[in-house]
């Protein structure tokens, strides 16, 4: 049996940059990922601050597009035109993420790291200070056991180290219901070669319709990232089928281009980002969580990869320490570090989100205000 000091599961921006970090120490890690390919394919809009560079000690890659100006448009129905409310700078990139998160991986693995893909954590069980980890292959009834020390759970939104923390050796039998994110952000996006028109622009759209949440349009090179994320699953498509046809009436987007909704050639995906904020206990003797799966993402935004890989940053410190001191209870310290860190960004989103629900109504001529006392680009969300 395979023997580390820290199993990481997820292969995602928080799992990749935590293995990279761990590896520089000279840890033996185990980055144990269940699809076939990292961070293929991509549910992401792939925006991230321009400062998320000073995260690595190497220049990264998969930067498609640079980005200096947020521009926020607002309607308050279907029918009135989405108008300008404001133009903010907020520079950043929108990435290939895939490129992104896959150099991060190379990297690591060119420091000795063992990558295992295809391989799904699913079940774990506590032995006399180790973990062993049961890893099903894909498409298979096969089984692998990893024998580690501590598990860093980078695996997303649904977590199943989060479950282990909640409700320990039972975590493979358990429903979703136990994961420890509670509420989530459901979003949907196509990506149509369509070369953007400002692609310094990076552009949100808010209108009651989608529901508690945005329509956005990322400029890449040579395409866009078109959305919208909401608080509900439900009518996801026709709702996003609702925007693009808002768009093209309000000469936002080309009218030739309008089909490319029911055009089956491109790709459609979907995703969740978790909007409860930092989960009650991110860490219990061993068990650790990171990026989404520790809740970390922005509960207005929806934005959580900066979040992911400065988390991967704090918790390869207290896992260093925990493993130097001998004391796996140190690794509950990490709780302190983010509500630090991360805490005062993502409190006051959630304090927002609350606003932003309590008021939320189909057709609101009062509209605008609510956006601007619950969205990032304004002074009033800052107050
Ligand atoms: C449509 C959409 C658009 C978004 N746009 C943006 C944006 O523009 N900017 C931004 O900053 N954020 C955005 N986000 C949020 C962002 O995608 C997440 O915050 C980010 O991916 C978190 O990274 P992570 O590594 O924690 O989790 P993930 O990216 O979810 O990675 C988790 C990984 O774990 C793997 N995994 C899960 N369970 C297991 C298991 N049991 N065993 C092995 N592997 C497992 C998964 O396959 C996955 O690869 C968006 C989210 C969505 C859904």
């Amino acid at each position: 049996m395979q023997k580390c000091d820290v199993l990481v599961i997820g292969g995602g921006p928080a799992g990749a940059s935590l293995a990279y970090y761990l590896a520089k120490k000279n840890l033996r890690v185990v980055l144990a990922e269940k699809k076939k390919y990292i961070d293929r394919p991509v549910r992401c809009a792939e925006f991230v601050p321009a400062n998320i560079t000073g995260l690595f000690d190497f220049k990264i890659s998969g930067i498609n597009n640079q980005v200096r100006i947020l521009e926020t448009y607002c309607a308050s129905s279907k029918k009135e035109k989405f108008r300008l409310f404001a133009q903010t700078a907020a520079p950043g990139f929108i990435l290939d993420r895939d490129i992104f998160v896959n150099d991060i991986v190379s990297k690591y693995e060119n420091l000795g790291g063992k990558l295992l893909k295809c391989k799904k954590a699913v079940a774990a069980k506590h032995d006399s200070g180790y973990f062993i980890v049961a890893l099903r292959k894909s498409f298979s009834q096969n089984y692998s056991y990893i024998k580690t020390r501590i598990i860093a759970g980078a695996d997303g939104p649904l977590s199943f180290t989060g479950k282990l923390i909640s409700v320990g050796e039972n975590a493979g039998a358990c429903s979703t219901a136990c994961s420890t994110n509670t509420a989530f952000m459901y979003a949907i996006q196509q990506n149509p070669a369509i070369l953007p028109n400002q692609p310094y622009c990076h552009r949100v759209f808010f209108v009651p319709y989608i529901r508690c949440g945005y329509g956005w349009i990322f400029p890449k090179t040579e395409s866009i990232n078109l959305g919208i994320g909401q608080d509900s699953a439900s009518e996801l498509k026709s709702t996003l089928g609702i925007f693009v046809n808002h768009l093209v009436s309000c000469g936002l987007l080309n009218p030739n281009l309008a089909d490319f909704n029911k055009n089956k050639k491109i790709k459609v995906i979907t995703g969740i980002a978790p909007v409860s904020g930092i989960v009650e206990k991110p860490a219990s003797e061993g068990l650790i969580l990171i990026g989404d799966a520790a809740g970390l993402c922005n509960p207005v935004t929806g934005a959580g990869i900066f979040n992911a890989i400065y988390s991967a940053r704090l918790a390869s410190e207290t896992i260093l320490k925990a493993l130097k001191h001998g004391d796996l209870k140190i690794l509950a310290e990490i709780k302190q570090a983010y509500e630090k860190e991360l805490g005062p960004s993502i409190n006051r989103a959630l304090e927002r989100k609350a606003l932003m629900t309590k008021n939320w109504k189909d057709y609101m001529p009062a509209f605008p205000g609510l956006v601007r006392q619950s969205w990032v680009a304004f002074k009033d969300y800052w107050k």
